[in-house]
C-alpha cells in the first residue's frame, strides 16, 4: 500500500507490515481496506442487473451496483444509498438482502491502489418492471441471464466471484 507520510504529524512513515505504519514521533497509522457494498439484483428470468459504467475507474465496463462506504454508514444503509443514487431503487423495490461473499482487492483511482473490501449481497427484485433510472455515475442498465454474462467483462473481480457463487445456487 502506498502510504509515505503520517497523517497526524507529516513525518516519514516506516512500513511494519502491509497495512501497519509508524512515524518517528510514535503514531501508528492503519492503512485497512475501505468497506464496499455491492448488490446481485435478479428478476423472476433469472437475469441480473448489471450497470455500464460512466466513470473511472472502469469506464465503459460491465459491474454491479455498489460503492464505498461513507465514514458513519453501515452496509445496510450503504446498500440502500447506492441503489437509491444509481438506479432509483427503493427497499421497497426489492427483497431482504442475503448475504453472498466477500472479497478483497485494488481499486485503482487516480494513480493510487486503494485497497478495498467488497461485501456482495443478492436479491430479488419484487416486479419485472420495476421503472428504473440510471444515475449520474452509470451509462446503461442492462438484465442479463445469469448464466451468460460474461464474467471477463465485469471489471472488479470480487463482483465476478459474487457471480459464479450465484449462479451455482440458482442456476446448477
Ligand atoms: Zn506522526
Amino acid at each position: 500500500m502506498e502510504m509515505n507520510f503520517c497523517r497526524r504529524c507529516g513525518a516519514a512513515l516506516t512500513h511494519m507490515s502491509d497495512h501497519v505504519f509508524v512515524c518517528e514521533n510514535g503514531h501508528t497509522i492503519y492503512g485497512n481496506s475501505s468497506p464496499t457494498v455491492d448488490m446481485l439484483l435478479i428478476n423472476s428470468k433469472q437475469e441480473a442487473l448489471i450497470v455500464k459504467r460512466a466513470l473511472d475507474p472502469g469506464k465503459g465496463e460491465l459491474a454491479l451496483p455498489g460503492g464505498f462506504c461513507d465514514a458513519k454508514e453501515s452496509l445496510e444503509e450503504t446498500l440502500q444509498r447506492e441503489l437509491m443514487e444509481e438506479l432509483d431503487l427503493k427497499p421497497s423495490d426489492y427483497d431482504t438482502p442475503q448475504f453472498l461473499c466477500s472479497d478483497t482487492s485494488q481499486y485503482g483511482f487516480k494513480g493510487e491502489a486503494i485497497p478495498a473490501l467488497s461485501v456482495i449481497f443478492w436479491a430479488r427484485l419484487r416486479q419485472d418492471n420495476v421503472a428504473l433510472t440510471v444515475g449520474d455515475d452509470v451509462a446503461e442498465m442492462l438484465f442479463i441471464p445469469l448464466e451468460h454474462i460474461d464474467l471477463q467483462k465485469i471489471f472488479f473481480p470480487p463482483q465476478r466471484k459474487a457471480i459464479k457463487i450465484l449462479i451455482e445456487k440458482l442456476v446448477k
